[in-house]
């Protein structure tokens, strides 16, 4: 029953990115409290991954299970065509408050790609050209898994290669390279000037990640690209799509990581950690201004309605959630992180086998020279009792960051940097 790689999951569980033939093992998980996560067999793991980045407040915390339970008892779900309730209505409130000003109209989706989806289709719909239906994003992006999220994703870190010639072909500038924190190169965003003009007639939207390229490449970028990015779509009239599904909620060291630019979307997405990593769920919010045009369009409306729509208990933690989070000193928290993250990760600059160090609020990056090997990595991860997973070249660090002790983020920087040595470190090797 209690094993810690069980057959049945291995013969019939498709896990994420996953082959039927000989997939890498899995461990099982029995609980999970605060940062930690308890195996089935009685070991505990720093949680170093916030639960695919989403989780905050840590596992099992007391005021997000009495709002999951309150809410409960009352309704768990109510569908949302024709009927509406008060946790969706205190959440939108509470939402248009931390947003950015000029967004005020929000609509709930069920996880960060349907968001995506839904965004995409706001654009097309409010544009309501036939001949403007086209996207630009920037490469090493990340914009979830669903059809029209995967066409702009990576076309090389994303599902292309796999998808090609079934996915709508979008506009790629090539990823800012003038980094955060560096000084802005105004060349940066010239190949992006170009691809606007040429297309301009074609695009909807642009839609990318603000400062922090998350799954596509855990890089962070210039805010000045995202000033000049607001001006030329003004300039052009196309919409600007922010994608915060990532870096929402403060992880950035900015409750949202538009803020660092001070330049606003026209439709932004939020996820993740919007329940505090409780369950699945999202918002897209707009400007009254894109709301207007696709209520003004031919259809008239928005059309998307998922079942699911406005579920009452994830509006109901995600309130929970977010007031928790205004509650709390998140801003100091996150500095204090980033902070140790220096001290912790920057000397591996160093190491013969690493290409670079980014650190950015409650995100510590490692980029490897050489992939990783995820099933020997994953098993000394255990064995060290932290819970790290690296993709591709980046292996990272994104702790709950209101739940994790300053030693437990330094274990698992030590960790992280002890177990790639081991696999990586020629010297190493040879002794
Ligand atoms: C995770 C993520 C998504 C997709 O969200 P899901 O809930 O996994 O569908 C979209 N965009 C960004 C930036 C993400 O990090």
């Amino acid at each position: 029953m209690n094993e810690l790689h069980d057959t049945f999951d291995r013969e019939h569980l498709w896990h994420p990115y996953t082959s039927t033939h000989n997939p890498l093992p899995t461990y099982k998980v029995v609980s999970a409290e605060g940062a930690e996560l308890t195996l089935s067999d009685g070991r505990k793991l720093i949680d170093g991954m916030s639960s695919w980045w989403c989780v905050i407040h840590g596992y099992n915390h007391p005021v997000l299970n009495a709002a999951a339970k309150s809410q409960l008892d009352r309704m768990s779900h109510v569908m949302f065509g024709g009927l509406t309730h008060q946790p969706a209505i205190d959440l939108g409130k509470l939402l248009l408050d931390i947003l950015p000003p000029s967004m005020e109209h929000i609509f709930y989706a069920d996880s960060g790609s349907v968001a995506t989806e839904v965004a995409m289709k706001m654009a097309v719909q409010a544009h309501d050209n036939p001949r403007r239906t086209d996207f630009a994003t920037i490469r090493s992006g990340y914009h979830g898994d669903t059809w029209n999220a995967m066409s702009v994703c990576d076309p090389v870190t994303g599902m292309h290669g796999a998808f090609g010639p079934a996915l709508p072909i979008r506009h790629f500038a090539p990823a800012p390279q003038c980094r955060f924190g560096a000084e802005w190169d105004p060349g940066d965003f010239e190949p992006m000037r170009r691809m606007l003009e040429n297309h301009c007639e074609s695009l909807a939207a642009v839609i990318l990640e603000p400062i922090v390229q998350g799954a596509g490449g855990m890089r962070f970028y210039h805010p000045q690209y995202l000033r000049e990015l607001r001006k030329e779509c003004d300039r052009l009239g196309i919409l600007l799509i922010f994608d915060e599904i990532a870096t929402g909620f403060g992880r950035t060291g900015k409750l949202f990581a538009w803020e660092h630019a001070g330049v606003e979307p026209d439709i932004m997405l939020i996820g993740k950690a919007i329940t505090g990593g409780y369950m699945t769920f999202s918002a897209v919010a707009t400007s009254r201004k894109v709301a207007d045009m696709i209520s003004r369009s031919q259809s008239g409306v928005m059309m998307h309605g998922p079942t699911f729509m406005g579920n009452p208990l994830a509006c109901a933690v995600a309130l929970a959630s977010t007031r928790l989070l205004l509650d709390s000193p998140w801003q100091q928290r996150v500095k204090e992180i980033e902070h140790i993250f220096h001290e912790e990760l920057d000397g591996a600059r160093e190491l013969p086998f690493v290409d670079d160090v980014r650190v950015l609020g409650g995100i510590g990056v490692i980029q490897t020279k050489e992939p990783v090997d995820l099933g020997e990595f994953q098993k000394k991860c255990v064995d060290a009792g932290v819970w790290i997973r690296p993709f591709g070249l980046n292996s990272y660090i994104m702790p709950p960051y209101l739940a994790v002790s300053d030693s437990q983020v330094r274990t698992l920087c030590r960790a992280l940097i002890s177990i790639l040595t081991e696999m990586m470190d020629p010297n190493e090797k040879r002794m």
